[in-house]
């Protein structure tokens, strides 16, 4: 039983094909560059990659493409369009409506489009990958998947700004974030490492890449999570700036006499890691850079430490009890020394890091903290969308249950 995931960002488009006995990827891919010059897809099956390069000017365009390719005559790995039992989608903003996976109709979509407003730089991706699909394969189920879903537990303290309450009920102004799969995925993970079931366990979850947010989880829901009403809120990220005075944003505003527009560039895409070194947004260049004696990638790496480490403190405290805290993605996955810096001088706090471990965390099933810390910290990568995948089906599944049921 074949799943094909989508993930489409402004000018990419990310897909995987599973074979769900066993969860298998048979095929995976990265379109890059849609509606620039050069886009390029590198497409991965059967230890094989194939690269094509075409200009793309649509999302539409570069789905064509990906149907096309998975469904070559000689190297394909889909048949034809019933082949494919489902398509999930990834989708960030769901608002208050959508708190699960959701099977797509016309309604459904109306409703995505509606939530557009509340996330401009990602739902008309989101929905362009959805409408072309059903257009390319219109006999194929679709269901969507929201990146918000994860956090509609939290509570109104967590969720509500102290602004007139008012913005709230008028437009939904709230903290929603962001990352929910991710930070689903690895903390089912953590429950399965640990032997437990999740709604047993307190955890502090950080998805640490490009984008970065963490989230606070007592007994399996997310009671706290940094993102907020957009994802520009909460840690330092590679161009996004996370928590800031909003006064400052006004400030520059009028000084540098910026536009909306110019103000939420500079924050979004110009700020973080970027912003602050002058060099990069990757932490792999400003490592690299700081082991060489470039102060400002040095300082741009402990600013951002210390923002994680802040949160964790916070969310100790939030959670009162907690069983372990997990690191995720680009760099919580594959940085020691990041870690290593976010942990320091942590130990009276209970998490008792174990630099051997943390140096090579695949030796003791990613956990790297000391036998006796009574805080576990685990390194996980994350999968998210096989969990899109996984999601997908059911929500398939439970549809044609209940429509046979209703016959
Ligand atoms: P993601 O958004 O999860 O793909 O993470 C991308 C980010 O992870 C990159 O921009 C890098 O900053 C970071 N990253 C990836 N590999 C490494 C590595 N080996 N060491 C440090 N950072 C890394």
């Amino acid at each position: 039983m074949k799943i094909l995931v989508i993930n489409c960002g402004s000018s990419s488009i990310k897909y995987e094909l599973f074979a769900m006995e066993g969860e298998k990827v048979l095929a995976r891919g990265f379109l890059e560059k849609i509606g620039e010059e050069g886009s390029l897809l590198s497409h991965h099956s059967q230890g094989e990659v194939l690269r094509i390069k075409r200009d793309i000017p649509s999302h539409e365009d570069g789905l064509e493409l990906v149907v096309q390719v998975l469904m070559d005559k000689e190297k394909g790995v889909v048949k034809d369009a019933s082949d494919v039992f489902a398509v999930g989608h990834r989708v960030v903003q769901g608002g208050e409506k959508f708190i699960e996976p959701t099977l797509i109709d016309d309604e459904v979509i109306e409703a995505i489009r509606q939530y557009q407003g509340l996330a401009p730089l990602h739902n008309p991706f989101n929905l362009a990958g959805i409408m072309a699909m059903r257009r390319l394969l219109p006999e194929v189920p679709q269901v969507a998947v929201f990146d918000t879903a994860f956090h509609h537990t939290m509570p109104e303290a967590a969720y509500l700004y102290a602004i007139p309450m008012k913005y709230y009920r008028k437009y939904g102004l709230k903290r929603y974030g962001f990352h929910g799969t991710s930070h689903r995925y690895v903390a089912e993970k953590a429950a399965e490492i640990s032997n437990l079931p999740l709604s047993e366990l307190n955890l502090i979850t950080c998805h640490l890449g490009n984008g970065c947010s963490m989230t606070a989880i007592r007994q399996g829901k997310v009671v706290d999570t940094s993102m907020g009403f957009t994802p520009l809120e909460g840690l330092i990220m590679g161009t996004r700036c996370g928590d800031i005075d909003a006064a400052a944003a006004i400030f520059l505003a009028e000084k540098e006499k910026l536009s909306f527009q110019e103000i939420g560039n500079l924050l979004n895409k110009e700020s973080g890691l970027l912003g602050l070194s002058g060099l990069s947004n990757d932490v792999r260049v400003l490592e690299k850079a700081a082991r060489e004696g470039n102060s400002k990638a040095a300082l741009a790496l402990e600013v951002f430490a210390y923002r994680v480490r802040k949160y964790i403190g916070a969310y100790l405290a939030v959670l009162g009890r907690v069983d372990a805290i997990i690191f995720t993605a680009g760099i919580g996955k594959n940085s020691p020394s990041m870690r290593s810096a976010i942990l320091k001088g942590i130990s009276p706090l209970g998490i008792s890091l174990d630099e051997a471990r943390n140096q090579n965390p695949e030796k003791t099933q990613g956990i790297i903290t000391t036998e006796d810390s009574p805080i576990k910290v685990l390194v996980i990568r994350t999968h998210e969308e096989a969990l899109i995948a996984r999601d997908t089906l059911q929500v398939v599944k439970k549809s044609l249950f209940d429509s046979g049921r209703a016959k």
